[in-house]
């Protein structure tokens, strides 16, 4: 029987078009909503998948431009949560639906006119940047500037979270207002790696004073896991971020964080 919810007039229908495996519990997805959704980089969508009577949802940042037809999603699965083994399961060519409305306040900071834009994210917790950066690219295209420097601190366990890396090295590598630092806590795993080793707060600090961004000419944006927003707040705080000058959103509560 179908579940009534899915009849639902505030939901989009959408098929899975690509998978990308970044390990047994990364991944990056491509839907085809079967209308477009719009929302503002930075903005999440909710998605549901139907379980029983049920829809189970939950927030995702949306890591496609604004552009794009299609939605990317940039998830983790929390093996004993109620959607995510769900969402794990659905192949290409599966169903998963949208609200249409999309929601959320973590986007581009173009009210305060700073200059400098320092973005921190915890593996899936990149995905509002590559979205900016990516509508950025486009409009720059169409001759519209980008912002004076966006600087993106990237941080995972091990590489093979960072599932945009070779994306935004590249794009750094083209173009000098876009700095790009992946960094990863458990490198005695990845022997082969030679970026910066550590947390996002442990090499925040070198970066922020090596780019020269200050809490008068900079925002900063902290998404993911709310240990590492907690303990940068406390860092941007130290060396004269304003609160308002500090963006942020939370994955998940604080109180439950497991430390990784
Ligand atoms: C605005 C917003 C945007 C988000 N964007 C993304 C995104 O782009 N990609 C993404 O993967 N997730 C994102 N999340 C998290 C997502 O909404 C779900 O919370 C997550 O997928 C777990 O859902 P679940 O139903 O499987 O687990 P739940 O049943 O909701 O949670 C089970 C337990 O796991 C904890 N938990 C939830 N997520 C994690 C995690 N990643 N690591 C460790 N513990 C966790 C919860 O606090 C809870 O205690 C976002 C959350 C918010 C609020």
């Amino acid at each position: 029987m179908t579940p009534p919810s899915i009849q639902d007039p505030k939901y989009v229908k959408g098929i899975v078009t690509s998978r990308r495996e970044l390990g047994a519990e990364l991944w990056v997805v491509r839907i085809h909503p079967e209308s477009k959704v719009a929302f503002s980089p930075g903005q999440y969508a909710t998605l549901g998948v139907p379980v029983g009577p049920k829809m189970i949802e939950r927030p995702y940042s949306i890591a496609s431009s604004p552009y794009d037809d299609d939605l990317e999603f940039y998830l983790e699965l929390v093996p004993h949560g109620k959607l995510t083994p769900h969402l794990h399961l659905v192949p290409v060519g599966g169903e998963i639906f949208i609200r249409r409305s999309t929601k959320g306040a973590f986007v581009f900071d173009s009210r305060s006119g700073h200059p400098h834009h320092f973005m921190v994210g915890t593996v899936t917790g990149a995905a509002p940047y590559i979205a900016m950066l990516r509508k950025f690219l486009t409009d720059l295209r169409e001759g519209i500037a980008p912002p004076k420097r966006m600087l993106v601190l990237h941080a995972g366990s091990v590489s093979e979270e960072l599932g945009y890396i070779g994306e935004l090295s590249g794009a750094a590598r083209e173009h000098s207002w876009f700095e790009y630092v992946p960094t990863i806590s458990r490198h005695w795993l990845d022997p082969h790696w030679t970026g910066e080793r550590g947390r996002a707060e442990d090499v925040a600090r070198k970066y922020l004073d090596a780019a020269g961004f200050t809490g008068a000419d900079t925002t900063a944006y902290l998404c993911g896991n709310p240990q590492m927003t907690e303990n940068m707040k406390g860092l941007l705080k130290r060396v004269g971020f304003e609160k308002e000058s500090v963006k942020e959103e939370l994955y998940w509560p604080a109180e439950k964080t497991a430390v990784t």
